[in-house]
Formats: structure tokens, sequence, C-alpha cells
């Protein structure tokens, strides 16, 4: 059948059911962000109006929330521990729902063999007949619960799965036997996916896609009762557990010669020893009476931890100043322990990269929390700076519907042809000659909108704008650097020799090898490299003394996961 917008979040609130405090968490969130969910469809389904969309079956299966995973969350859901995936996941359930699919939900693995249809009691056991979901979205808790039900018949059904995965997966570490022998091993499996299958909570690499979540939206009278509000000498520290305030006395005592300095420590009896006297903590507030904390606040402050939650774009949207830590050198799985074992490379900058990156001054200010000169001028010039509410769209209700929508209309891991098709790395394009080349303004960079047709791929060829990246830069970056996205579903268009000669290289040797790295060119030898390995197609990768062959796209603005021809 066909899939009609929901304005009505009683349904799914039954289906998430109760009985655990993080099931409770998520229902008070999608309670309250009922209304918001209800006018961005209505936004929604005015632009989508001429479309027909079909009704999908999707399963919504919640691995870290089970209790055969041992679910370390629920518990802590009242005492500081982590929220940001249960704010995601409720956002997930809600704009689903709100796309008039049909949803199964399941936070158990006995709700999973149930609706899998896999017989109680046996262990592992091969499903037989059609896949009774068109969806699944778990995360890898509930891809290794799915194996041990389903066994090698997984492999068969993958294309359907996409995973919730907060900090992102890079096709190297996802590669079993690359990762294996190159030494990108991490914690977490190899699942052979797509690595586009993997749906983050920021847009950390276009390698993954970004699902992301929701943040409240003001009102134009509610925008009008922060500016009176606003207390211009109140902070909100970031961390409501006790470790994070652990060591910042000295932040605190400057912070503390300008300002009034709120917490949300959890805290059992007495005030924790880490939280000096002068803070006013609250203890941990339900959200809704934090988002009435953030309004009066002019500055949400962090030191350093949580990673690239949601509380600081809460805080941006209420019109708070974030100031946060600058990371010299940048915190990676290489050198820290958080991120050690996590199936990526990327190299987190700040506290919170996307807001510093993303979003910037004034809403966000970034510095050297060492230099305590550099410090306490940041506070002074916070003080004085003016700031409005600020929510970037792809973080607004009809952002995320907008979002998820295209990728289930037109992501398609399952079709023979898709997303992979056959590309002969020595053959030429089919069809016409390269195009004229196009030099951007202010760049050296050679960029080549090459002439090939696919009606299979989205993003739509149209789209795209060829580059080849500086020495040592990722796709990532070199396509940033040119104010575009880079775009993985393009690269085995490129993947050959036509496409390198649109950017005037002349190879000396052509090699073609299995490599996150490739297409890629060595200057120094001519030599010219193609890739081998559909899976292992990265954007994230880099690698010295390579000039990457990259395939970038425009994005729509405040949406960076669609572009322009997307929809
Ligand atoms: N939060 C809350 N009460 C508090 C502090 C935070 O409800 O006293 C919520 C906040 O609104 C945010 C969520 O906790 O949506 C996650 O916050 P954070 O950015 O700290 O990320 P985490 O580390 O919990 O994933």
């Amino acid at each position: 059948g066909q899939a009609a917008l929901r304005l009505d979040l009683g349904p799914l609130l039954e289906q998430v059911g109760t009985g655990k405090e993080s099931l409770s968490f998520m229902r008070r969130r999608m309670r309250r962000l009922a209304a918001q969910w209800a006018s961005a469809a209505r936004r929604l389904d005015s632009r989508l109006r001429t479309r027909s969309r079909q009704q999908k079956r999707i399963l919504v299966h919640v691995g870290f929330l089970t209790e055969e995973s041992g679910d370390m969350f629920s518990p802590k859901v009242l005492k500081g521990g982590p929220l940001g995936e249960m704010v995601q996941w409720a956002d997930v359930l809600s704009a689903l729902h709100v796309l008039g699919h049909s949803l199964k939900v399941s936070f158990s693995v006995k709700d999973l063999q149930g609706f899998l249809g896999v017989p109680p009691g046996r262990g592992s056991c091969p499903l037989t007949g059609p896949f009774p979901f068109d969806l699944v979205y778990t995360d890898y808790h509930g891809l290794q619960q799915m194996k041990q039900l389903m066994g090698l018949s997984l492999k068969k059904y993958r294309c359907h799965m996409r995973v919730i995965d907060t900090f992102g997966t890079e096709p190297a570490y996802s590669h079993e036997q690359y990762a294996t022998h190159h030494n990108y091993r991490s914690n977490w499996g190899y699942w052979n996916l797509n690595c586009r299958q993997y749906m983050t909570m920021f847009p950390h690499t276009p390698d993954n896609s970004f699902m992301g979540f929701v943040a409240e939206e003001l009102n134009e009278t509610e925008r009008g009762s922060i500016q009176r509000n606003k207390v211009a000498t109140m902070a909100v520290v970031y961390g409501k557990e006790v470790s994070m305030w652990k060591g910042k006395d000295n932040f605190l005592a400057i912070l503390n010669r300008y300002m009034e300095i709120h917490g949300t420590v959890y805290y059992e009896s007495q005030r924790p020893p880490e939280v000096p006297a002068f803070v006013k903590n609250h203890g941990l507030l339900p959200q809704h009476e934090l988002q009435q904390l953030l309004r009066k606040a002019k500055l949400f402050i962090g030191f350093g931890f949580p990673y690239e939650g949601p509380a600081p774009l809460e805080a941006i949207a209420n019109g708070c100043i974030f100031l946060q830590p600058r990371f010299q050198p940048p915190h990676s799985s290489l050198n820290h322990e958080f991120f050690r074992g996590k199936p990526t490379s990327r190299e987190v900058s700040s506290q919170h990269p996307y807001a510093e990156q993303h979003i910037g001054r004034p809403h966000v200010v970034t510095v050297d929390f060492n230099n305590s000169q550099e410090f306490e001028a940041a506070i002074q010039k916070i003080m004085r700076t003016k700031v409005e509410p600020y929510l970037p769209f792809e973080y607004t209700c009809e952002g995320m519907l907008e979002r998820v929508n295209a990728y289930i209309e037109h992501q398609d891991f399952c079709h023979p042809d898709a997303p992979f098709p056959p590309v002969n790395a020595s053959k030429s394009w089919p069809g016409s000659p390269p195009s004229p080349f196009m030099l951007l303004p202010n760049t050296s960079t050679l960029v080549w909108a090459p002439n090939v047709t696919a009606p299979l791929c989205w993003p739509p060829l149209s789209a795209m704008l060829l580059l080849l990246a500086p020495e040592g830069l990722s796709c990532v970056r070199a396509c940033q650097e040119e104010s575009l996205v880079c775009e993985p579903a393009f690269f085995p268009y490129v993947n050959n020799l036509e496409a390198l000669s649109g950017l005037q290289v002349q190879c000396e040797a052509l090699e073609e090898e299995v490599s996150h790295l490739f297409p890629a060119v060595s200057l120094e030898e001519g030599e010219c490299f193609m890739q081998k390995e559909p899976l292992l197609y990265s954007c994230a990768g880099k690698g010295p003394k390579l000039r990457r062959l990259c395939p970038c796209r425009d994005s729509i603005q405040g949406q960076e996961a669609l572009c322009r021809d997307c929809l």
C-alpha cells in the first residue's frame, strides 16, 4: 500500500511500551516533541504531495537495550549515564512512524525472534523464504543477535540492514579480510556491509549515511521571551556525570570570577566533591527542565567530555554560546582510550567538531583551554556577544523527515546492479567524450563534471564534480575545501582511465589493487591506481604521496546529506 504521513504518535508510544527507565525516557521525549513532529510532517507533506510512496515493512530492533546484550544503559538513565543514543532512537522511531511506514519495534531477542519468524527454542536457524522486512534498523549488538538467530542466512539478507552507529564505521575497518591484513582491526566485528548502511549521529564521513536526531525548535513568541530573559552572567556546565568535572577546578575558578555557574550533575545524597561549592548544582534534570535552564543561560561550557553529544545543539538552539576545548593534537583511535577499537580513524579536533565546523562563531567558540589567558578572554567576549537561537535545518524535525524519507525512497543495496554496477577500470566512459575542464574560482584544483548517466545511481550523477585531491588529503577534506561533499556512491563511475584523463592525468603505469586509498595517483612515479574491491571505496582514506581521485557533489544548504537533484 501507500505510505501516508501520520500526525499522531499515540500508536507508536504503545509499541515502545514501558517497564524500563530507558523506554520511559524515550516515551517522554516522543510525547514532548509530538506537536513538533506533526507540524513538520504537514510542511513536508505539502512539499511531497505529488509523489506517491510505497509503505515499507520496517523492523526496528534496538540491540543495546536488550537484556541479552547486558543493557548497561537503562539502569543509568536517571544517574547521569549516556542519553544521546536514546535521544537518537526515540527520534528514529518517531521519524519512521510519522513517514507512515509499517513498523515493528523490538527491545528483546525474544521479540526479534518472533518478528523474524525464527522458531523458538532452536539455536541458529537459517531463514527460508523471502525476508519478512524491507528494512531493518538496528545497531551492532542487534546485528550480532540476528546472526545468532539466523546463522549464515543473515548474509543473504544483509542488504536490508541499516545500522545506527554513533561514531561511524569507515570502509577500511568494515571489510573483514582487508582490516585483518592491514591493521584496521576494531572491536565491532566485520560485517562486510556497504558503509552507507551505517547511519551516524553527526555527518562525520559521507562514507556513512547521516541519520542524526532532532533538537527543539522555537516559535517567534519563544524566541522573543528568550531574548528578554537571557542572563548574561549565567553559565551551564556540560557534564551530567562527576567524572567529567574531575581536575577542572582551574577553569571553574576563572569562570566563577565572571559568571554564576550552574550544573546538572547527578548525585546520590551529598554534593560530589568534584563540584565546587560555588556551583549551583540542580542534579540531573528532566529534558524539558534542562531546556528551561538553557533558555536563561548565556554560556554552555564543555570541558572535553562527553564527545559529540546532543546537548550542545540543544544549548545553541536555545540561544546559548557553546564554549569548548580545541584538541591539539586531535583525539582519535590512535591516541585516545575512548576511541580505541572504534572502527574509524577520524581525528576529533574539539569536543564537538560538528559544532566547531558546521556552526562556528558566534554560536560556538573553540579555544585552547590550556592557555588560561585565551580561555579568560573567550569568556569576556562571550558575555558581550549577542546571539540568536540557532538550529541547522538538518537537526529540525522537517530536516530529519526529509532526509530519512530520501534514504528510504532512494537507497537500494539489494538491487543486483546497485550500488555497485559492474565497471571495468580500464574501460572508458560509455557514450560521449570528456566534457571541458572547469576551473573553480580561487583554487588551483581542477574540477571536472563527467558526462555519464546511470539511472540506478543515487544521488544522481548529475550532481557529480570530480577532482584530484591535493597530495595526502582525504576526499572528505578535498571536497570540503571546494564547499562540496564527497559522494561514495559515485566512485564506481570514476574508477577508470577516462576519469583521470578528464582531469589531465597521464598515467605511465596502471595498477588495479585492493586498497581503501584507490582510485588515486602517485605523482612521483606517475603511476595510477584503480580500485579492485567496491566495498573499499572510501571518502575517508588518505595516504602520503597519494593524490586521491574524489567524486564530490553539491549539498542543500543546511542538509549536507542531500544534493539539489537528490529529492
Ligand atoms: N540531559 C538531560 N538532563 C540533564 C542533562 C542532559 O535530560 O540534566 C539530556 C540532554 O537534553 C541531551 C541528552 O541528555 O538530549 C544527551 O546529552 P549529552 O550531550 O550529554 O550526550 P550523552 O553523553 O548523554 O550521549
